[in-house]
């Protein structure tokens, strides 16, 4: 286990515990969460070594998520993703000038392959070799994994894509230097991350899903991302919600808190959820991120 003794946002070594939580996905080991007095960011704390991170990842269960749709979570995984697919499409066309769209973490593809369809160059990286060969199988994708992304050639990218991925990339200062690089000026950055000030995560407390301990070594709020993007020259242009996103992180939590998925509790959690962001705070489950590259970059990295 790797112990950090300062944050991974702002380099300060004024840190503290916050939260004791578990693994619930794979291992059921117990890690916690620590908070920066500095710059208020969460993340996990101590964290697997980068090098010995695979194991958490049972990529079986993810990507057999993916293609099985028998049982209840699985046949709402679905409808749940066709509707989302849908979401991520328009706001894609909505804020990219261009149609050069490359997805980072793009999974199996199925993101990718919708874009392909309506004729957009498309390009993916994904470290998980299984995605790679499914999403070559099912949709013709040829897509890289993380050691192929330094190739991509600089400033020949209109959009990146991070559909729930940010929050598991360990170099991430390195990463978002690279994002800006190979966009084009004014390029599109659009990241999706679970929100630790909403209210189903403040419900569920410790057992709330999106803390999702280990995979997840970084955890965002509004504030947070807006101002690790800012160090790398990014400015937000605009905040959506993933309003789906309540129940069903709301429906993992129960699983994870009493055992049982409790359909009925978690649509009330997830309802009550996205109404108070709704009515009053605008912390949905999950936001949706949409920044633009204006490069004024103030990261310096920090003194080792
Ligand atoms: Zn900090």
């Amino acid at each position: 286990m790797e112990n950090l003794s300062h944050c991974t946002i702002c380099n300060s070594t004024n840190t503290r515990h916050f939260l004791e939580c578990e693994d619930h996905f794979v291992t059921g080991e117990e890690f916690n969460i620590s908070i920066c007095n500095d710059c208020g960011f969460h993340f996990t704390n101590p964290r697997p070594e980068h090098s010995a991170i695979s194991p958490y990842y049972n990529s079986e269960e993810y990507i057999s998520h993916s293609r099985t749709k028998s049982g209840m979570v699985n046949r709402l995984f679905h409808l749940a993703r066709k509707y989302t697919m849908g979401r991520k499409k328009n706001i894609v066309i909505k804020y990219s000038s261009g149609r050069h769209l490359l997805d980072y973490g793009c999974g199996t593809g199925e993101f990718l392959n919708s874009l392909k369809k309506s004729s957009w160059t498309v390009s993916g990286v994904e470290p998980n070799a299984i995605a790679r060969k499914m999403a070559l199988e099912d949709y013709k994708l040829d897509i890289k994994d993380e050691a192929d992304f330094e190739n991509i050639n600089a400033g020949s990218l209109d959009i990146i894509t991070l559909w729930h991925v940010l929050e598991h990339i360990y170099p991430i200062h390195d990463r978002l230097i690279s994002f800006s690089e190979k966009l084009k000026e004014d390029g599109i950055l659009i990241a999706a991350v679970p929100n630790m000030k909403s209210l189903d995560a403040r419900k569920y407390g410790r057992y709330w899903a999106a803390w999702d301990v280990p995979r997840h070594i970084h955890h965002f709020d509004r504030t947070s991302i807006e101002d690790l993007f800012k160090t790398h020259g990014f400015h937000l242009i605009s905040v959506r919600p993933m309003l789906l996103d309540a129940f069903y992180i709301s429906m993992l939590s129960e699983k994870y808190k009493s055992g049982s998925s409790n359909i009925l509790k978690a649509f009330f959690k997830g309802l009550q959820s996205n109404t108070s962001a709704f009515l009053n705070t605008g912390n949905y489950s999950s936001l949706i991120y949409i920044f633009k590259k204006s490069n004024k970059a103030v990261f310096s990295p920090p003194d080792e």
